[in-house]
């Protein structure tokens, strides 16, 4: 990649485009009709179709907004859905209105828009990326024989390679193996003046579970994906669009470099994602209790796909917030 970023002309370009820059009002433009289901406000994904000017098909149980760009697949009762070949979770079920299938209007705002259109994300600047390598030290994390804090260690500093190479200042929460507790993360990152946060973790479930899942903060007065009946309510940051375009673009990136097993992008409440003033993203890059991903994980080939792929999405986001906001 030759595309090199000069710090002072990208954040002076985008202060600029922040002051003149037109901001567009949906509700003035397009006039949406919510009805309520499941106690929160759902739009028609027929209406969301013909507001972005997307075609729209519909059977029985599955919709499909389409455009020349982009494909987004909805199913009946589902969280989860499809944005261009990747799995993503809604925040609450796809509902239907008759015969019309609907997602909740903080979805379409929250999820949709920012990854669709990003000039829905508020724009800043990015320069220093703060990554966290989870764990450390004392706290080991997952992981028999091959420890978690390790493999994140790895994959941060390769990480840290790359995004350097492309011109941005990129600073670690640990550079050896020493402990951290989860709030020194965020104050690293708030002493550092960092503008992303992204968080390094592998998991370790039953055996036959394995894959690649990215965590974004679940947004205000909604459940976490994985919260089952223990789920709380969380109070949510101040980057809700911001983290739903981040974590898209790393998620497809890393899935892109590494051809891994997807699971899928999800929101969580973990405590480094909530205290993130920042735009944050959490990646679970595999399962160190599965035995492929394990050997995978060990890997310097595997670690490095990772790690490209993280560097990658950054500059992604990067690149389509400075665009939208560009024009
Ligand atoms: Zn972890």
């Amino acid at each position: 990649m030759n595309i090199i970023f000069k710090k002072k002309i990208t954040v002076l370009a985008v202060i600029m485009l922040i002051i003149t820059g037109i901001i567009f009002n949906v509700s003035a433009v397009f006039k949406f009709n919510p009805k309520p289901a499941y106690g929160k406000r759902y739009l028609s994904l027929s209406q969301i179709a013909t507001y972005y000017g997307m075609q729209y098909s519909q059977g029985p149980t599955i919709g499909t907004l389409r455009s020349n760009y982009s494909l987004l697949t909805f199913t009946h009762k589902k969280k989860l859905f499809k944005f261009n070949g990747r799995k993503v979770n809604l925040l609450m079920p796809v509902a239907k209105f008759g015969t019309s299938l609907a997602i909740s209007e903080d979805d379409f705002k929250k999820l949709i828009d920012p990854i669709l259109r990003p000039i829905a994300v508020n724009a800043h600047k990015v320069y220093t990326i703060v990554i966290d390598p989870g764990h450390g030290g004392k706290d080991n994390g997952a992981g028999k024989g091959i420890y978690e804090k390790n493999v994140n260690l790895q994959i941060a500093r390769r990480a840290k390679k790359h995004l350097s190479s492309l011109g941005y200042r990129v600073l670690m929460t640990r550079s050896g193996d020493q402990y951290l507790s989860l709030s020194a993360r965020n104050a690293y990152c708030e002493r550092n003046k960092g503008d992303l946060f992204i968080s390094i973790h592998a998991n370790a479930a039953s055996a036959s579970v394995r894959g690649i899942e990215t965590f974004i903060l679940v947004p205000a007065g909604y459940k976490s994906s994985n919260g089952g009946s223990r789920a709380r309510y969380n109070t949510g940051n101040k980057c809700d669009n911001n983290n739903a375009l981040l974590g898209y673009e790393i998620h497809n990136e890393i899935l892109k470099s590494t051809n891994g097993i997807e699971r899928s992008m999800k929101h969580a409440q973990f405590a480094v994602l909530k205290k993130s003033k920042v735009p944050a993203v959490l990646i679970e890059t595999g399962f160190l209790s599965n035995y492929k991903d394990k050997k995978l994980l060990a890997s310097a080939w595997y670690q490095e796909k990772i790690a490209l792929g993280i560097a990658k999405g950054v500059l992604s986001y990067h690149q389509r917030m400075y665009k939208a906001w560009k024009k």
